[in-house]
């Protein structure tokens, strides 16, 4: 570490010299490049894909034709979505003694997100030990640091067959729609397949991120080449399979539009095999190491029980800003707090002021974006190509990306950044996109333009959900969602939500995912235990709850000077995008503030009868 590298509390954390760049012309940077992407239309850029473009939603993993005989069926628990939430939750449930579930998932299997997402390269960005849920329940260890997609599907996989909850399962099928009876305390729940369960509790685990969106650009429907969602990945056209080997795109000009999170996978893993590979980029991600390596087997012999929770806590709470003694996972998404520590001089927030702490974390941003964008100059040999590809916007506007060979594809002669500025495409036609007046020819044409996320709840679900007196929860939230405590709201008994409803939201979804399980599973055996048919939410605590979570905390302030994303609802925030209210104090205090009121044992705020 050099004298340029420390801060101390003499130094003035703005000073160039210290920092190696101006914070100044930094932020400038930053106002100018937002301006450029600033646009009216927000959400109603993308299309739902519905209707014309129903294809990019079709399953590919099945063979067509499914069918099945409807279901009658009476039990206590259905579980909407069989990704991590589904499954760790009938987890819970059966370690509650609830064992009379069934999981609904419209995908051929359990997985969810990882169900879908077989995109070559696919891969998680969180450290598989505390990504990859119920390691310590399976007896598994990941092979390697950060899992790659066949990995983590097989072992969601693993969960369903250790739990029993193949035999139960309906794939292919699509819940439409819910309704609640008081007389009999149940809901009705009707699927696509004329499936008609009597349910006593539902949870609705269908997840945040898993419709996709396209974006509505001109032309799209005039393609008259291959054209998919990357969350759809046509391996029947490309050849191979998540791991390579995509043969098909030998003699094929493939064009790659998104550079989040998937797009950035997907361009080093498809740059061998085509035969030109062109990365419409709207705006860049900010690209750091990856640094993965296999699973060290003295290590993982050497853990004790409890570790995976007690590494997922000691993660969260750093990524939360909160004081630890020690950072057990040490990547490159605890880095960034280490270097706002490093600025304040200090491991410990308390003592700090509140503006000299806001300080050490702006400065901390810009250094962290310094350094991504100086390992691009770094490791991109064309310059023009390497200016092209550094982001200028804060480190939380949009989802970090970690690669090792994204930035190097980039050097190879068949791989083309094609910059469009932050204007995005100006259009498709039958065989080429145009961007800037110039069309570039294309053979297949590859959607990694993310997820609906900031939509209507209930659209995402697919499905409406009728409460006490036909009383609908698209109208009940139509001006935003309202619950107590994440899980529950008003006139909808029984009802129980999951994801990133109200919640404590951590960087690693799992662990989200995780606390909010084992919390239904203790309501859901506390009704049972107590020989009551109803729970809800009580009107009083759960007005509460929203005074509580309805307090716009810094992450929307700091949205605000942001590029569009979904982080921000592309510009538009009306103050329910995901990252909104939320529980002020972050997850790891959620979690611990629930435990609390388990241990209590009054089931203060809710109504059981
Ligand atoms: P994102 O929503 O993050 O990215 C969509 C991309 O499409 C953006 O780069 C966007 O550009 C671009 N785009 C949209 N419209 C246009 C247009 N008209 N012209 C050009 N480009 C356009 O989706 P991802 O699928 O990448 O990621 C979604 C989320 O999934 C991640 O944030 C993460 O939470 C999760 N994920 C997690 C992974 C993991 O490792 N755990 C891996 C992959 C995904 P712009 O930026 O300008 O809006």
């Amino acid at each position: 570490m050099n004298s340029h590298d420390v801060i101390t509390s003499e130094n003035d954390p703005f000073d160039p010299e210290i920092l190696g760049f101006d914070p100044e012309q930094v932020r400038r940077k930053y106002i100018e490049e937002r301006a450029k992407r600033l646009r009216e239309d927000g959400n109603d850029q993308y299309v739902e894909v519905a209707g014309q473009h129903a294809q990019y939603e079709t399953d590919p993993h099945v063979e067509s034709g499914f069918s099945r005989a409807p279901i009658n069926e009476a039990l206590d628990v259905i579980i909407l979505g069989g990704g991590i939430s589904g499954l760790v939750t009938a987890a819970r449930l059966q370690q509650a003694g609830v064992y009379d579930v069934r999981i609904i998932d419209k995908a051929g299997d359990f997985g969810g997100v990882w169900y879908w997402n077989r995109y070559p390269g696919a891969q998680c960005d969180t450290e598989s030990y505390i990504y990859m849920p119920l390691l310590e329940e399976t007896g598994y260890i990941p092979t390697e640091r950060y899992a790659h997609q066949p990995e983590i599907y097989a072992h969601l996989q693993r969960i369903g067959k250790q739990f029993d909850l193949y035999d139960k399962a309906c794939f292919q099928t699509q819940v439409t729609a819910m309704h609640w009876s008081d007389e009999s305390a149940r809901w009705t729940v009707n699927t696509d397949r004329d499936d008609v369960f009597s349910a006593r509790f539902v949870i609705m685990s269908s997840g945040p991120l898993h419709r996709p969106k396209l974006p509505a650009i001109e032309g799209i429907d005039t393609f008259k080449g291959q054209s998919f969602h990357t969350s759809r990945w046509d391996f029947a056209y490309t050849g191979g399979d998540s791991s390579g080997g995509l043969t098909g795109l030998a003699d094929k000009r493939v064009g790659v539009v998104g550079t989040g999170a998937t797009g950035v996978q997907v361009v080093p893993n498809v740059a061998p095999y085509a035969q030109q590979l062109y990365l419409f980029q709207r705006t860049p991600a900010p690209v750091d190491e990856r640094n993965n390596k296999p699973t060290d087997e003295a290590w993982a012999k050497s853990l004790k029980p409890g570790w995976q929770a007690e590494r997922d806590e000691n993660f969260c709470s750093i990524m939360a800003g909160l004081p630890v003694t020690q950072d057990l996972v040490n990547d490159k998404w605890t880095d960034f707090f280490k270097l706002a520590f490093e600025i304040l001089d200090t491991g410990d927030v308390e003592g700090v002021s509140p503006a000299r702490l806001a300080l050490a974390r702006e400065v901390a941003d810009y250094r962290k974006g310094h350094q991504i964008r100086t390992r691009v100059a770094r490791l991109v040999d064309d310059r023009k190509t390497a200016e092209g590809l550094k982001h200028w916007y804060g480190q939380w506007c949009k989802r970090p990306a970690f690669h090792d060979e994204y930035l190097q594809a980039f050097n190879r002669p068949n791989v083309t950044l094609v910059d469009t500025a932050g204007k995005g495409i100006e259009r498709v036609t039958e065989n080429a996109v145009v961007v800037n007046g110039s069309a570039y020819e294309v053979d297949c044409l590859i959607f990694a333009t993310g997820f609906e996320v900031s939509t209507a709840y209930t659209r995402r679900s697919e499905c409406e959900v009728h409460g006490r007196g036909g009383k609908t929860l698209s109208a009940h939230w139509a001006k935003g969602m309202s619950t107590f405590q994440g899980f529950l709201t008003r006139d909808f008994p029984n009802c129980f939500h999951l994801g990133l409803t109200q919640t404590g939201v951590a960087f690693n979804y799992t662990y989200t995912a995780g606390g909010q399980a084992e919390h239904v599973a203790y309501l859901i055996s506390e009704v049972i235990r107590r020989d009551a048919s109803s729970i809800e939410a009580e009107a009083s605590a759960e007005a509460e709850y929203q005074r509580l979570v309805r307090v716009p905390g810094p992450m929307r302030k700091y949205q605000e000077t942001c590029t569009p994303g979904y982080y921000n609802v592309e510009g538009k925030n009306d103050g329910e995008s995901f990252i909104d209210n939320h529980y002020p104090e972050g997850p790891v205090p959620f979690f611990r503030m629930l435990a609390a009121w388990r241990e209590q044992g009054d089931l203060s705020g809710v109504i059981v009868k």
